[in-house]
């Protein structure tokens, strides 16, 4: 996973100091994960929801929710600015729709959004060894451009939009075709986003695609040496129009 580089550590900073720029008292994390960014928020009434319980065991603040996006337990206006990190990638697209807009039903004010930035998902990609089917290991379904994510909050007016992170090592498009043809480009023990079914094992190469593999991965070594990466992450704070 050394080609993967999502700084989780610079983005947790950096969404700290956006809100430290504003004058909130209470705050709903939606998707707060195991608290990378909640746990950071000390000085204001913090409320945090996830699906997942055993991420809301590590999050320490005042109220921890189990609760999905798409439907989120709080009354309209609540929260003077609402967090959703890293949440909007991993959605099929009804959630996503729904979800959002659930978002705004809840903040007074603010709402910050960040995703990974126009990450090629292709560059996590695994084989499932039950149907083959290639998914991303991290869950993303989708990814974003800046323009994209404003277009999702149109009602919004954009106060402040930051890219961080150093980002992934980049493909040339036909080298990266030919790769895929080989087989996935990561592996991570997880369920398989088509047929649901838990990965254990790595999909096996033989000699002669081990070789091919590494003979692709140093010409596009070569190829992209001076190619710019692109930051890893977006951030965006977004005022209620
Ligand atoms: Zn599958």
């Amino acid at each position: 996973m050394n080609n993967l580089s999502y700084d989780h550590e610079e983005r947790a900073k950096t969404v700290e100091n956006v809100i430290s720029n504003l004058s909130v008292k209470t705050i709903l994390d939606v998707g707060c994960g195991p608290g990378t960014i909640t746990n950071r928020l000390l000085g204001y009434e913090v409320s945090a929801i996830d699906p997942n319980l055993d991420y809301l065991k590590q999050v320490d603040c005042k109220e921890k929710i189990e609760g999905s996006i798409d439907n989120i337990p709080f009354g309209d206006g609540t929260f003077d600015l609402v967090l959703c990190t890293s949440v909007l990638e991993h959605l099929p697209d009804k959630t996503l729709m729904e979800g959002i807009q659930e978002l705004k039903r809840v903040s007074k004010r603010y709402l910050l959004i960040s995703t990974p930035y126009m990450e090629d998902l292709r560059l996590g990609y695994m084989k499932c060894g039950n149907c083959g089917g290639m998914f991303n290991v991290y869950g993303h379904r989708r990814s974003f451009l800046y323009k994209e994510l404003i277009g999702l909050f149109q009602d919004y007016k954009v106060l402040e939009g930051r890219l961080t992170g150093k980002g992934m090592n980049r493909w040339d498009e036909s080298l990266l075709e030919q790769r895929l043809l080989i087989g996935g480009m990561t592996f991570r023990q997880t369920h398989c986003l088509h047929c649901g079914v838990f990965n254990r094992k790595k999909q096996q190469y033989t000699t002669a695609e081990v070789r091919m593999i590494k003979k692709l991965e140093s010409w596009n070594n070569r190829k992209m040496k001076n190619v710019k990466r692109i930051p890893s992450h977006v951030i965006i704070l977004f005022e209620k129009g």
